[in-house]
Parts: C-alpha cells; sequence; structure tokens
C-alpha cells in the first residue's frame, strides 16, 4: 500500500515537473542585433488572460527597425529605451485558443472586440494593448494609450515570434473565419492601419488620391481606397513590382518619380491645382517634401509613416501657403471587424502581398528579406 502511493506520488510529481517543464521555441531579443532562439516556458493563462498556438506571425518595418537598432526603439541614451528586454517580438499575429484564465468574458472591448471566445477559437490580437484607465482609453480613443504597450517590445507583452503567446487582459481579441487562409489572416494587423489611414482621409468621389509608397501598407491603402470611389486614385513606388500591384489592386494611375516628372502629371491631371489628398506611406523624408509640393490648396496630407531622421522642409507651405488640413495616423483605431471581413471576402485585395515565409530558425534570413525592399512586400514567420 505504502508503495503504491509512493508511485502515485511519485507520477503527480512527474506529471507536475512535465507541466512545469513544458517550454516552446521562441526568438527572444535580448538587444539591439541581439536575438536568439530558445526555449522558454510556455506562458499559462491567469485572470482574464488567453494563451493562443500561434499560427504565423508578420515581420512589421518596427520589428525590422528594432532587430537592426534603430534609436526609437533602443533610445539615444537620453532616455530609458522603449524596448523593455528580454521581449518576444512581433505583433502581427494570428492563432488558436489553447487556454483561457478566469474572467476572460469580462474584458474591457470599446464596443468591438469578442467577448465570447472560448477554447479551440482562432483569433487576431490588436497591436496595443490599451491601459484602460487613461484619459484617451476613457474617451473610447484606445489606440492612443498614454503607456502604449505595444506586443512584442515589451517583457510583459511578448508578441508572435514564439510557438505560444499570452494574450493580457488588456488585449482586445477578435475571432476569424476557420477557412480564412492564413496569408490573408497575418494581414489583418498591417491592413486595419492602412484602414485607419482611408479613414483618416474621408475620401470622397470628387477626389485625386495620391497615396506615396505601395508596400503592405500602401497596398492595403490602395484596396481600401479604392471602395470609396475617388475619382483618381494614384499610386507613386520607386518599384515596379510594387506598381504593378497597384494597379491590380485598383489604382487608375502608378507613377515612378524618379522616371516621370511627378508634378508634370498630377498638374495635367487636376487642371493645374494639384491632388486634393496625399497620403504619405514611405518614411522617406524626401516623399513628404514631394507631398508639399504637388497637394491643392486646402488640401488633406495624412501622415502614415515612422522615420528614421527628422524630416526638414518648408512649413509655411502648411499655413500660408496653401492652408492645408494634416492628419496624422496611429495604429488601427477600430478597424480590425471590418479589415477581417474585407480580407475573407477578398473585397479587399490581398493576393502575393504575403511574399515570403520562413521558420522562426531562420530568422536572419528572414530579418535580411524583410530589409530588402525591393523584392519583398510582407515576409511572414509561419508554424505550420
Ligand atoms: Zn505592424
Ligand atoms: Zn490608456
Amino acid at each position: 500500500m505504502e508503495e503504491t502511493q509512493g508511485k502515485f506520488i511519485l507520477m503527480i510529481q512527474k506529471k507536475g515537473a512535465l507541466q512545469m517543464q513544458s517550454k516552446m521555441k521562441a526568438l527572444v531579443t535580448h538587444g539591439a542585433h541581439d536575438y536568439r532562439l530558445e526555449e522558454v516556458d510556455r506562458p499559462s493563462a491567469g485572470e482574464g488572460e488567453m494563451i493562443i498556438k500561434v499560427e504565423g506571425c508578420g515581420i512589421c518595418a518596427g520589428d525590422l527597425k528594432a532587430f537592426k537598432g534603430g534609436s526609437v526603439f533602443w533610445g539615444d541614451g537620453s532616455a530609458p529605451p522603449y524596448l523593455e528586454v528580454p521581449a518576444i517580438g512581433g505583433h502581427e499575429f494570428v492563432g488558436y485558443i489553447v487556454e483561457m484564465g478566469p474572467g476572460t468574458d469580462k474584458k474591457k472591448t470599446y464596443g468591438i472586440a469578442d467577448t465570447d471566445l472560448k477554447v479551440g477559437d482562432r483569433v487576431a490580437v490588436e497591436q496595443i494593448a490599451p491601459c484602460g484607465t487613461c484619459r484617451y482609453c476613457k474617451e473610447g480613443r484606445y489606440h492612443l494609450c498614454v503607456p502604449h504597450n505595444v506586443y512584442g517590445f515589451k517583457n510583459y507583452l511578448n508578441g508572435g515570434f514564439a510557438e505560444y503567446a499570452r494574450l493580457t487582459k488588456e488585449s482586445l481579441v477578435y475571432k476569424i473565419p476557420e477557412d480564412m487562409p492564413l496569408e490573408r489572416a497575418l494581414l489583418i494587423e498591417p491592413y486595419a492601419c492602412s484602414m485607419h489611414a482611408i479613414d483618416r482621409a474621408a475620401i470622397c468621389k470628387d477626389d485625386i488620391v495620391v497615396i506615396s509608397g505601395a508596400g503592405c501598407l500602401g497596398l492595403g491603402m490602395i484596396t481600401a481606397a479604392r471602395k470609396r470611389n475617388p475619382k483618381c486614385l494614384i499610386a507613386l513606388d520607386l518599384n515596379e513590382e510594387r506598381l504593378k500591384k497597384a494597379k491590380e489592386f485598383g489604382c487608375d494611375i502608378t507613377i515612378d518619380p524618379n522616371r516621370e516628372s511627378l508634378k508634370d502629371k498630377i498638374m495635367e491631371l487636376s487642371d493645374g491645382y494639384g491632388c486634393d489628398v496625399y497620403i504619405e506611406a514611405t518614411g522617406h523624408p524626401s516623399s513628404v517634401k514631394q507631398g508639399l509640393d504637388i497637394i491643392r490648396k486646402a488640401g488633406r496630407f495624412i501622415e502614415f509613416s515612422l522615420f528614421l531622421e527628422p524630416v526638414t522642409c518648408d512649413w509655411s507651405v502648411i499655413g500660408d501657403g496653401k492652408e492645408l488640413d494634416m492628419y496624422g495616423v496611429s495604429l488601427s483605431y477600430g478597424c480590425f471587424p471590418d479589415t477581417i471581413k474585407g480580407l475573407y471576402t477578398g473585397e479587399l485585395m490581398s493576393d502575393g502581398v504575403v511574399s515570403h515565409k520562413f521558420a522562426l530558425s531562420d530568422y536572419e534570413a528572414a530579418f535580411e528579406q524583410s530589409g530588402k525592399g525591393t523584392d519583398s512586400v510582407k515576409v511572414v514567420f509561419t508554424f505550420e
């Protein structure tokens, strides 16, 4: 009897030990240029939290800039860095719920995220986990949350560069259709940001709209803008393949500003006035100057990009020169539901945008590919 009991206890201990030792593969950020593929503890769900088995995760320009040691993330020595290590990167991820903590039905959802979630559901999550208590969160504008905690950049908010991820109680989680191809599902986060830019631009049918930059986000804007039926939709890029995609996704005209005179073309199209809307989505200072040059008086200038360096331009164009309306864009406020629907139905075009898939172990090659603006649009990790 004693012996049996002993065995039983041993078994429980072993079982416990197995659970405790449950590990997962993760790409851990330790510092700029210091990313390591490691076996780490698999997270478990506390109050209001859930664990998802990650299907895949896109590499965002922000992830790439962090990998390359960008000062936006690592600081310039004057303030503590935004990135808190060790952390697991990635915020463009989807997966299946495998574990739920108590109280997940009481999560704050800002009237948009899903509450009726259960184990087995396939879900996407917004990149920001809003605090819920700051002025902006209280106003419902959760994307402007002051602590601004985004997945993949904080050690308590590990992202999708791992086999499992913990969705915190603050997170905004959405069910996605079971039969949605992974290539489309992985575009939900970037395309939701694109859609927010188009919302801010308030495009109407008489507008001549110029979208500068036809990478993943620019293409997301093009397909979202097409649905608003502007008079003329124009894409600018220096890459021929991207311009081809832009045409396919509904642009009326595509222009490579290095090959033809952009200003002449825009003036010709607009009776010499300039474009009504200019959306800056390249992150290059020259694209800002170019926009201020070709936009008409009282036009709407939409700024979307993250710049690696300060932009210098003639600020007086905005006021005395043209009386412009300037709109900034941050994240994807309220855009997840429509983006999920649009990508699922195909109303938002996405064929070929996910251009390269890598296993997590090939992370160096994946980041390198992602940095080659010329022949990659969206590089993703998959765990298939
Ligand atoms: Zn992103
Ligand atoms: Zn907040």
